[in-house]
């Protein structure tokens, strides 16, 4: 049912260079020998060791693997971890923080972004606002200007205290961060105090970032706007990270690249031929009709391909729309024995056709609908629940009724 020719599951493991069967072990020893090659310490490629390490990633990890088999990127969630780090975890290195001394990394802010299919089929533009810290202008995070902060009088400027004791005989000495300076060694002059930011260094600036919702993006994709997290004096900026959210549809339902709905249908679209309209994610109306001659039976699945979701990226290839089917009966009242007949002359003999007349049977059933009471377990029976039960039944009079002969 699956089409998986527009699909690509074996960049990932042509960049190991291992066949698509390779065992766990022989994908760590191709990494470990492409990664000593490649990085970039050693004069390496940025960008090869990048996907060396991507590929590494997915394929030893056996869920990610069989995705990326099933479906190629597209069928991973899109998150990937720093090649770095890969490597790094890779040699039993702990994380290493790589930062210039002194100016550590802020905080990345997450937030879920919620997207609609239609959005994530057609891709688009989203505003969205955000309050952050900047760097006081007035002051460049000072909180005053050139030489305002002077060494903390209670400190000395050492931006500890130390304490000392005695209990008895005992001298103990206690050290505790600087309270007055919070263990900065340097106060504000408060007469130099930056009227724009009252000391702070930072001022609260409301910033708009316009998302771009890739068409096909998947689902929990991570879309990073580097550096636009709050700022700090004498820090790096955090990330302002969007995780894609993908809302439920009311027909649609995405299974990575592919689109999947279910259709009811009646039993004379069924046997004869079914034509019905569909609104697609972008608006387009599309007339789906069965094959002349085709019979469609409860549960088929029938595909109408390239109408699925764009690929990420590429998005001219595009998955199938699959459609399963349900039929619905007529009831019993919607036909007539007149019907019944014709039906009968119609429609192609039972196979197994009866040779018992009524009058050879010993015994005729006439069957009714099965409830939950006709298919209780023994303990039942045992707790003898089951005849209470049977006159119930019985008044209701939708019983088997046995007619004896
Ligand atoms: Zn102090
Ligand atoms: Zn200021």
């Amino acid at each position: 049912m699956r089409s998986q020719k527009d699909v690509d599951t074996t960049a990932f493991y042509k960049e190991l260079d291992v066949p698509k069967d390779a065992p766990t072990a022989d994908i760590k020893k191709a990494y470990r020998k492409l990664a000593i090659k490649h990085h970039p310490d050693k004069g390496g490629d940025p960008e090869k060791f990048k996907t060396i390490s991507r590929a590494y990633e997915v394929l030893s990890d056996p869920e990610k693997r069989s995705s990326y088999d099933q479906y190629g990127e597209e069928g991973l969630d899109g998150s990937s971890s720093n090649a770095s780090d890969i490597f790094d975890l890779f040699f039993g290195g702990q994380r290493v923080q790589r930062q210039k001394p002194g100016k550590r990394k802020g905080e990345d802010i997450v937030s879920s972004l919620k997207c609609t299919l239609e959005q994530i089929y057609a891709g688009a533009t989203r505003k969205l606002a955000i309050n952050k810290d900047v760097i006081c202008p007035e002051c460049s995070g000072r909180g005053g200007p050139e030489g305002c902060k002077v060494d903390c009088k209670d400190c000395g400027g050492q931006g500890i205290r130390v304490q000392i004791r005695q209990m008895g005989p005992m001298i103990t000495q206690t050290q505790s961060a600087c309270s007055s300076c919070e263990g900065q060694g340097k106060v504000l002059r408060e007469d130099l105090r930056c009227k724009k930011c009252r000391g702070q260094g930072v001022i609260k600036e409301r910033k708009i970032l316009e998302v771009h919702i890739d068409k096909g993006v998947p689902n929990r994709h991570k879309i990073v706007f580097s550096s636009e997290a709050d700022e700090k004096p004498g820090e790096i900026p955090g990330d302002v990270v969007f995780v894609v959210e993908q809302s439920d549809h009311g027909i649609f339902t995405r299974n990575g690249i592919h689109l999947r709905m279910t259709k009811t249908i009646t039993l004379v679209e069924a046997l004869t031929g079914f034509e019905f309209a569909l609104t697609h994610l972008d608006g387009r109306k599309l007339l789906i009709t069965s094959r002349p001659g085709d019979i469609t039976k409860p549960k088929d699945v029938k595909v109408v391909k390239e109408e699925g979701m764009p690929l990420h990226k590429n998005p001219f290839v595009k998955g199938n729309l699959l459609i399963e089917f349900e039929v619905v009966f007529p009831d019993k009242s919607q036909l007539t024995t007149d019907a019944r007949l014709k039906l009968r002359e119609i429609l192609p003999k039972p196979t197994e056709h009866t040779k018992l007349t009524r009058q050879d049977a010993d015994e005729v059933h006439v069957v009714a609908d099965a409830d939950e009471n006709d298919v209780r377990d023994e303990s039942a029976y045992r707790r003898g629940e089951m005849n209470e039960d049977d006159e119930a039944a019985q008044e209701g009079g939708q019983r088997v009724q046995c007619q004896h002969q």
